[in-house]
């Protein structure tokens, strides 16, 4: 499949590769000369302009910072230039009404478009084990899912338009919860004179289990190799999950809604960002506790 990717970061990278090694051609656009070269080492054709990478693509593929962003590309660069049998897949991370208004935008001028954010790392991304979920209509969600598979280890279809990106801020606020109740019981162990290896060892098998607690233990040598083995670097920055908690305050007021831990979970990182720590590992907030 001739399929055309914008956005050739720490994540876009590793999946445009993805593409290339399953068979796909991939003609890449990316503002930066340093992104493009790394993607043509990984197989891909670079191009100076995102109207000649969508040039008879016949699916387009974006991994860009944020909504401004997504917007900006869709409207003045693919929406109308693209052939317009191409499914448009977008799988930042951007707010709901973004996604919404930029696929209802997409729809009008004849194209079928989804919101397609994933859960998992640079890591994942490079591996091609990131989960997808899917906001999209019944058919255009099986054209998408036939590119995503070959970058990902699981596709979701989550519902219909921006349906993704309300799964993705959902998920990453409960991560986000989740973490910081794992650190607090990690550090409240401790000063109960608990072993935190022994801690982890009951908190892994019991009620108090979590993703944070067995797959990501803020701890430094407890459970498996995490970022906190290494002095909190890599991972998924603390200036990211600020992010994403932004986006679901965003949507949560949209809704009506006022999660108050979820607040307060954005509140933490806020300070913890503004502090400095925006680039640690997002399990680096046991510090504070
Ligand atoms: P990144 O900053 O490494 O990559 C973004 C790329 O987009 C950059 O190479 C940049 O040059 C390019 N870009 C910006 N504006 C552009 C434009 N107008 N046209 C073409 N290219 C443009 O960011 P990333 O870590 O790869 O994240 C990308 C998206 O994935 C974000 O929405 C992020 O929230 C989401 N995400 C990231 C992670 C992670 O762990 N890094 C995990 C899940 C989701």
């Amino acid at each position: 499949m001739k399929i055309a990717f914008i956005g050739l970061g720490n994540m876009g990278g590793g999946m445009a590769s993805n593409l290339f090694k399953a068979g796909h051609e991939v003609r890449a656009f990316d503002l930066s000369q340093d992104a493009l070269k790394k993607a043509g080492e990984g197989g891909c054709a670079t191009f100076g302009s995102i109207e000649e990478a969508i040039d008879g693509a016949e699916a387009v593929v974006s991994m860009l910072p944020n909504g401004a962003i997504v917007k900006d590309v869709y409207t003045a660069h693919v929406i109308g230039r693209a052939p317009k049998e191409a499914i448009l897949i977008d799988c930042s991370t951007i707010d709901v009404a973004t996604a919404r208004e930029v696929e209802q935008l997409a729809a009008d001028a004849g194209y079928a478009m989804v919101d397609a954010p994933v859960s998992g790392g640079i890591a994942a991304a490079a591996a091609g084990t990131l989960t997808f979920m899917v906001g999209a209509g019944k058919g255009a969600f099986k054209r998408a899912e036939a590119v995503l598979k070959d970058m990902g280890k699981a596709v979701i279809h989550a519902g219909d338009a921006g349906a993704g990106q309300a799964a993705k801020i959902c998920n990453n606020m409960m991560l986000a919860i989740h973490m910081i109740g794992t650190c607090e019981g990690f550090t409240m162990a401790q000063k109960l004179g608990l072993d935190p290896q022994v801690f982890y060892d009951i908190a892994s098998v019991s009620s108090g289990q979590s993703w944070s607690v067995t797959s990501y233990c803020p701890v430094p040598g407890v459970g498996p190799k995490t970022p906190a083995d290494n002095d909190y670097q890599g991972g998924f920055a603390t200036a990211l999950m600020l992010k994403d908690l932004k986006l679901a305050m965003e949507a949560a007021a949209t809704a009506n809604m006022d999660p108050l831990l979820g607040r307060h979970a954005k509140d933490i990182y806020q300070a913890f960002a503004e502090a400095g720590n925006g680039g640690l590992d997002f399990s680096a907030i046991i510090k504070t506790v």
